[in-house]
């Protein structure tokens, strides 16, 4: 197994999309209280003095949606200005991103990954449930303008819903250095909606941009477990993230932290989670939070999609967006 170096931390739960992928529908979303939430300081003592000393020097802020925590920003500066990190990113809606993305940079973030599931604004309104095409192609826009590198676009494909957008969706990545990521969907706390859907082989959608374009290995930094092409000549890349058709667990060098400060040893398996802010807040020094997490690494191998074969969506008792995905 790799070294496990990244980490994925929800700044919030809440969300004001309704991902039909990622949440249960329109119904009403049960969020933490506020008080529950890591706050700031807790966050970044956490990075600085329990994971950064273990050789984490990989961060992503993620949610929910993590810019409706109002001191995201600031959360960006402290962590961005700590020693030895290697990598800040943010995964966003982008729904406000238009009027944050400038003070975003300035506060030292680099990296930022949007999730743009079609560019219909029709289909978009299906898949999200809110009318906020045109914010998020602003937001996307003004992150395009302000320099963020990589600038990653997120597609969940979903059979029958934007799949037929695929060859329009990579061709964003032709003019601009926009690098569109296709990601299989997976059957995690969605909506019944799209329970029936399945999802389709990242095999099949290269196949078909390659029919159109063409297609060449490449690389873009951050990729993470997808595997990267470009249509030849262009300025951004295309990645594929197979994590159905292409279990990638034993490559897996990351872990998460939920809004309310459980860190997660796997994605879609909830043994060996442990709660590191009750820790946190009974005052136990930073060598025993370490201690808990060096325990936690020690069988991540062990609890990685244990339950993925004989596992159903229904084990995951929550959601993408509760989890951090
Ligand atoms: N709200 C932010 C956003 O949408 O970018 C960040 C959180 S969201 C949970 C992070 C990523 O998880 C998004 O890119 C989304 O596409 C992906 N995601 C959510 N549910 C998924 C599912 N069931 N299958 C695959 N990807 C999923
Ligand atoms: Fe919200 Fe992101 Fe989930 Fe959509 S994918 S519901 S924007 S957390």
């Amino acid at each position: 197994m790799k070294d496990v170096n990244y980490l994925r931390i929800s700044l919030i739960d809440r969300c004001n999309f309704r991902c039909q992928y990622c949440m249960p529908g329109d119904e009403e979303m049960a969020w933490l209280d506020r008080d529950v939430l890591l706050t700031r300081a807790e966050i970044v003592s956490l990075v600085r003095d329990v994971f950064m000393p273990l050789g984490f020097n990989r961060f992503r802020l993620t949610g929910g949606e993590p810019l409706l925590r109002q001191d995201a920003i600031a959360i960006v500066s402290d962590l961005s200005r700590l020693d030895g990190l290697v990598d800040l990113a943010l995964t966003t809606n982008a729904f406000i991103l238009a009027d944050k993305a400038r003070a975003l940079y300035d506060a030292g973030l680099r990296r930022i990954n949007i999730s743009l599931d079609s560019l219909n604004a029709d289909t978009f309104r299906q898949i999200t449930g809110r009318d906020l095409w045109h914010n998020v192609w602003a937001g996307i826009q003004a992150a395009y303008d302000v320099g963020f590198d990589p600038l990653k676009l997120n597609v969940v494909v979903i059979p029958g819903v934007n799949d037929r957008e695929v060859e329009a969706l990579a061709a964003l990545s032709i003019d601009r250095a926009w690098h569109v990521r296709f990601i299989e969907f997976m059957p995690i706390g969605n909506s019944t909606l799209f329970s029936d859907k399945g999802w389709i082989d990242s095999a099949d959608l290269r196949q078909r941009i390659r029919a159109k374009y063409g297609l060449e290995s490449a690389s873009v930094r951050g990729s993470g477990p997808a595997d990267i092409f470009r249509i030849p000549q262009a300025k951004g890349t295309l990645g594929f993230i197979s994590q159905m058709s292409d279990c990638f667990c034993d490559n897996c060098n990351r872990i998460r932290l939920s809004a309310d400060g459980w860190l997660r040893p796997c994605l879609l398996n909830e043994s060996g989670q442990i709660d590191l802010k009750a820790s946190l807040r009974k005052g136990y020094p930073p060598d025993r939070l370490r201690e808990r997490v060096r325990q936690l690494l020690s069988e991540k191998a062990e609890i990685h999609f244990k339950d993925r074969d004989r596992g159903t969506r229904d084990r995951y008792s929550r959601t993408m967006s509760q989890i951090g995905g």
